[in-house]
């Protein structure tokens, strides 16, 4: 389906980003990976795509709290394949406390990364997009963007942003062929959550075993975590031409969490 289109997802090398990546390499498309890690584990797995998908994976360590990293690797991507057909905006961190204890840096960086390199990443790679007369632009935003839970400020900002800039966005290139969307997953078990499950029970006062039955799993009313797999699909039907009309959105995919 995405034969010779270029996709970047951002944060790619870990959890949502990198089974999206997946899911779009197995229809044919050339990917940008991007993200933090060991660098020896992520040439594996770069090389282990191509060799699965038979297309071409480069990876790029743009660090998403800065703009001209983000620029350049943008750049980089429409100087080697053409343009960048899909853009992905995935990285993200969370840090949890109550605002009166919440650490000034990260409320900085979950601003900078979770947000403001949506920002960036969609500005450098418009103009290509334009030119070409199409582009999907994804957003992975949260239940977050739409709705908020205590102790996650700066996240519950940031996603609530960038379920606004998918809008702004949408409005912009409606007639040039490019559809930007927001997908608001619920909890998915990837090591973002995993790591802050000792945080949460901290801050609850309960175990970690009740954070995950009374607490993460508490609003979603399905009462299971959503699958990486149903994130890849959804991703991939908004790259298709049945989704053509489908633009300025944010998509629930969260067990009903929403629909309360
Ligand atoms: P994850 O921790 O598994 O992956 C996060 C990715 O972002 C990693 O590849 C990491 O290297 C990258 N990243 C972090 N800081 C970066 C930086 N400064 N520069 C570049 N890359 C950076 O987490 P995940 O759960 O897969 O989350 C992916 C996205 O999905 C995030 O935006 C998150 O907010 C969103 N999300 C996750 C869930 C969930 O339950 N897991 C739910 C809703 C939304």
């Amino acid at each position: 389906m995405l034969q010779g289109k270029t996709a970047l997802i951002t944060g790619s090398t870990s959890g949502i980003g990198f089974a999206v990546a997946q899911r779009l390499a197995s229809t044919g498309a050339n990917i940008v990976l991007n993200g933090l890690g060991d660098a020896g584990e992520i040439e594996i797995a770069r090389s282990k795509m191509e060799s699965q998908y038979g297309v071409r994976v480069i990876y790029n360590p743009a660090d998403m709290t800065k703009p001209a990293e983000i620029k350049a690797m943008v750049e980089g991507a429409v100087g080697q394949f053409g343009k960048v057909d899909v853009l992905v905006n995935n990285a993200g961190i969370q840090h949890v406390a109550a605002i009166d204890d919440f650490p000034v840096a990260r409320w900085d960086a979950i601003i900078a990364i979770n947000m403001s390199s949506v920002f960036h990443t969609t500005r450098a790679a418009l103009p290509a997009m334009k030119s070409a007369g199409w582009g999907r632009i994804i957003n992975i935003a949260s239940s977050h963007g739409l709705v908020a839970s205590p102790y996650k400020s700066a996240y519950v900002t940031a996603k609530h942003g960038v379920v606004g800039l998918t809008k702004t966005t949408a409005l912009e290139v409606a007639q040039q062929g490019i559809t930007c969307n927001a997908i608001c997953p619920g909890y998915v078990l990837t090591p973002l959550v995993e790591k802050q499950i000792p945080d949460m029970a901290k801050a609850h006062g309960v175990s970690e075993d009740e954070v995950v039955h009374d607490v993460l799993l508490a609003p979603q009313p399905t009462r299971k975590f959503v699958g990486l797999d149903e994130l890849g699909a959804l991703v991939l039907y908004l790259c298709s031409e049945g989704a053509v009309s489908l633009t300025g959105a944010a998509l629930p995919i969260d067990g009903g969490w929403t629909a309360h």
